[in-house]
């Protein structure tokens, strides 16, 4: 597929970035595993949505599979350990959103032995669409681009609703190569879970959205598809970020644009990520509970690049130590992508299921500035994809003005961090947006509580 075969969009979502993809460290690595790590961290909160509860103990046996948290409630799904092992602790631990989370510490033995209990339903291909979410629910699926969104919920909801399903390939974020290696690697793996969507959503096709700079992805899925008859096809994107974004992909692949504060099944969309497509194959047909992933680790303060399967719970350092460790400059290190990632503090931290990179920076890439100061050029303007305001809502947030923060869309801010990228004032726009939620959504719950009380004074309760 050529780069001039890139579908032309009229329908192209608004703004966004052409930042340097910086993909080449590692866009040409197979995918290696992880050496197996000493122990494994397996938080309670690897999802959106209700943490799940421990159940197992200090001293248990576990296998790689088995369940050692269960999910609470519909919108949660279960935690499995991913080696095998004995339980060494079941305690609050660090977590890569940097707070403690109660987690399951599992000492590695070093034999991977798999769970006897798990095991392929008999006839995947007769399931329906509520026993597919069941199945993929009990295997702990979620989102894998980032988002962690329950899978089993986003079917459950959208079944009956969408009429065109997206495999979001895109990985628009620089550095991160996991999912084009996946394409690259397990096609035959991804296009078992295209099938499952097609069949339980009714549709002939499945788009599979790739962007430009993963033609010979694009490429190896499109001789597979063509090989086996699959029902999808691919979609061939201008690399442009943010193009993976679920709103803006629905757009990209229909013309159809996600009313704000709502989700692509308002417009008859089901998006899922690659790795997501991969995983609710794994569960159907192979009754395998989602225990590993692959990571992608970059960037200019790390040794030797790489793309790694890691057991879901090994600990950050784990992976930079088999990419020969970091260069003693290193002054940031993110999970995530470097627009949206999350900078950690702490290497002990485990890796989560929406785990797409470990980044680490040396160099002078930190583009922040002492002095911040907005020159009204209208930039960030331009590129929010959600046609916000970036600047008014900077200087309301500054000023404290939640009122007229909220009415400026500032909860529509999806956090995609183009605007900081583009801003030549160097202003931490994104974190004042995220700042801003927070401020509203306090303010929100600390109205409520004052009406509840002022509601049980009244009745003198
Ligand atoms: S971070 Fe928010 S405000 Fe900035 S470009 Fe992205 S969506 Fe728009
Ligand atoms: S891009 Fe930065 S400097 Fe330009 S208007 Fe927006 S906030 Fe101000």
């Amino acid at each position: 597929m050529k780069e001039n075969e890139v579908k032309h969009l009229a329908q192209a979502f608004f703004g966004g970035i052409h930042p340097s993809d910086k993909k080449a460290a590692t866009n040409k690595k197979p995918i290696e595993a992880l050496p197996p790590p000493t122990h494994v961290v397996i938080p309670m909160s690897l999802h959106i949505g209700a943490p799940c509860v421990p159940c197992v103990s200090v001293g248990t046996h576990v296998t790689v599979g088995q369940m050692v948290g269960q999910a609470q409630g519909n919108v949660s799904v279960p935690v499995h350990a991913s080696v095998s092992g004995k339980v060494t602790a079941v305690e609050p631990r660090i977590h890569f959103s940097g707070v403690p989370v109660m987690s399951v510490v599992i000492e590695n033995d070093f034999r991977d032995t798999p769970c006897p209990g798990r095991r392929p339903p008999a006839a995947p291909d007769s399931l329906s669409a509520e026993q597919i979410a069941a199945l993929v629910q009990e295997a702990g699926v979620t989102g894998m681009g980032g988002a962690t969104f329950p899978t089993h919920v986003k079917i459950n909801s959208s079944v009956g609703k969408a009429d065109t399903v997206i495999v979001n390939a895109a990985e628009c974020e620089p550095y991160i190569t996991s999912d084009h290696r996946l394409l690259l690697e397990h096609p035959d793996e991804i296009l078992g879970g295209v099938k499952i969507l097609a069949r339980i959503f009714g549709v002939d096709r499945v788009h599979i959205a790739v962007e430009a700079n993963k033609s010979n992805a694009a490429e190896t899925l499109r001789l597979k598809i063509e090989e086996e008859k699959a029902p999808a096809v691919v979609d061939l994107l201008h690399t442009r970020y943010p193009q993976g974004a679920e709103k803006q992909i629905c757009q990209s692949i229909t013309g159809r644009q996600v009313p704000p504060g709502a989700l692509p099944a308002a417009v008859g969309c089901a998006v899922f990520n690659a790795a997501t497509a991969r995983a609710v194959y794994q569960a159907v047909w192979n009754g395998q509970a989602l225990t590993h992933r692959i990571v992608t680790v970059s960037g200019s303060g790390v040794r030797e690049p790489k793309n790694l399967l890691c057991p879901i719970g090994a600990p950050i350092r784990t992976l930079l130590d088999a990419c020969g460790g970091v260069d003693p400059k290193t002054f940031k290190i993110i999970m995530g992508g470097p627009m949206m990632g999350h900078a950690q503090f702490d290497m002990d931290a485990p890796i989560g299921k929406g785990t797409n990179a470990i980044l680490a920076f040396c160099k002078d890439e930190e583009r922040s500035s002492e002095h911040p100061a907005c020159i009204r050029c209208g930039k960030c303007v331009s590129v929010c994809p959600m046609r916000l305001q970036p600047v008014f809502m900077y200087q309301y947030q500054r000023a404290g003005m939640l009122r007229e923060l909220e009415n400026a869309r500032v909860l529509d801010c999806m956090e995609c961090g183009a605007c900081t990228y583009i801003c030549p004032g160097r202003l931490h726009l994104v974190q004042a947006f995220r700042a801003g939620k927070l401020e509203i959504n306090n303010a929100k719950a600390a109205a409520e509580a004052a009406k509840e009380e002022n509601r049980r004074l009244a009745h003198g309760l």
